[in-house]
């Protein structure tokens, strides 16, 4: 019988090459308080790229993100910019 493990467990297996010089993605924080919707990225991250402070400000932490595309979905118009890492960078799927 063949086991596939748990999400967090595949996730795990992923590696995540970091480009120290350019984020790949930048909240602009005067938009997300103004629509209210910075706290909508801290809820729809499957990798919790998204964390708010006590302030209220959006912090990105993105050596995690898994480059789905599900955050740009739901900003709203002028909350992000985000665009895939540079070439060589970025999310490396070990499993699937
Ligand atoms: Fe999170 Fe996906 Fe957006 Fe990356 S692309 S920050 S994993 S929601």
């Amino acid at each position: 019988m063949v086991t596939i493990g748990s999400v967090p467990e595949r996730l795990g297996k992923n590696r995540y090459d970091l480009d120290q010089d350019h984020s790949h993605i930048e909240v602009h924080q005067d938009v997300a308080r103004r629509t209210g919707t910075g706290a909508l990225l801290v809820r729809v991250c499957p990798a919790r790229v998204y964390a708010q402070e006590a302030d209220g400000t959006i912090s990105v932490s993105e050596a995690a993100c898994l480059e789905c595309g599900t955050c740009r979905a739901v900003a709203a118009p002028g909350v992000l910019t985000w665009h895939y890492p540079r070439g060589g960078f970025g999310i490396v799927y070990r499993e699937g």
